[in-house]
């Protein structure tokens, strides 16, 4: 077991205690009488608790500084997944999850993004990624594109108020707040980003395919759509040429995952790194949510990029 996994195993340890010890307090979330909506990482939750509010209880399965990829999920947590009234996630992200819901969850699974047209998944890495990148139908990392989370949204509400109609008011509205901060969210990177110096964006893990479309970006991975592939010599020396003959400056590394990768090509080339977050789960002990950290992205893209 890798350290981080072994991390996220004992983080889940004691997450599954804490919402133990809660169930019984007679104060907390858990009382609500309506749907129980287990999601599969933090964008999935952010959505969930958009629409539903008080009205329903949501289970993130993917605790606080857990990189959501290589997610193990715990007895307890695969019992939650049978026992909700829907569960959310991306097939293909995360194989645990993906394996669970076939066994247990088929029947109240919602695919958030069945209702998007998806990228294709393009695939770096030539020898040694244990990851089966090659079964993925689509890349998953659709959350990137606020548009997208709307979309999310909006299936979320309809199967929500089909499962408890007495909410479906409030699941409408909670839906249309989404819609408009989205919509704000995206306007602001729109005008934030229409004048670059440079469209091409160096990336350490390959995340970012949805907001490079929406924005007129170009993404040129390090590494593959999983995080922890490793890049081979070749391929660094590959990305090393291309931020030397386009110009780039700065190499986006993120959060949750060791950045060496990125460090080694800016240490190579001369350029800046900078922290762009793919939003996959949120820091230990962190007090931002999806629209500040997409807004934290647009600042740090805006710098790296030399966006007017
Ligand atoms: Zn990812």
């Amino acid at each position: 077991m890798r350290p981080a996994a072994f991390v996220a195993l004992t983080a889940l340890t004691g997450l599954v205690l804490a919402a133990c010890a809660g169930s019984g307090d007679g104060a907390d979330s858990t009382d609500s009488d309506g749907p129980t909506v287990v999601a599969a990482f933090y964008p999935l939750a952010y959505a969930a608790e958009r629409i539903g509010g008080d009205q329903i209880f949501v289970v993130d399965l993917t605790p606080p500084g857990a990189e959501p990829h290589d997610l193990e999920l715990s007895p307890s947590q695969v019992a939650q997944i049978a026992e909700a009234d829907l569960v959310l996630y991306i097939p293909g992200l995360q194989p645990a999850i993906d394996e669970a819901i076939t066994q247990v969850a088929s029947d109240h699974a919602l695919d958030v993004t069945a209702q998007i047209p998806l990228l294709p998944a393009e695939e770096h890495i030539e020898d040694g990624d244990e990851h089966a990148d090659e079964e993925l139908s689509g890349d998953p990392h659709v959350w990137l594109n606020p548009l997208n989370m709307s979309i999310i949204g909006q299936e979320i509400r309809d199967r929500l108020s089909a499962i408890d109609k007495t909410g479906a008011d409030a699941f409408a509205s909670g839906s249309a707040e989404l819609d408009a901060s989205m919509a704000a969210l995206n306007t602001e990177w729109l005008v934030g980003t229409a004048t670059c110096r440079s469209r091409d964006l160096v990336v350490s893990h390959e995340a970012f395919a949805y907001l490079a479309a929406q924005y007129n970006f170009v993404q040129v991975g390090i590494a593959g759509i999983s995080p922890e592939a490793e890049p081979s010599p070749a391929r660094l020396a590959d990305i090393a040429d291309f931020v030397r003959a386009n110009d780039v400056t700065t190499i986006y590394y993120e959060t949750l995952v060791d950045p060496k990768v990125a460090q080694t090509v800016a240490e190579e080339t001369g350029a800046a790194t900078a922290v762009l977050d793919p939003i996959e789960g949120l820091a230990e002990g962190s007090t931002q949510d999806y629209v500040t950290l997409m807004q934290a992205n647009l600042a740090a893209v805006q710098a790296g990029q030399g966006c007017a």
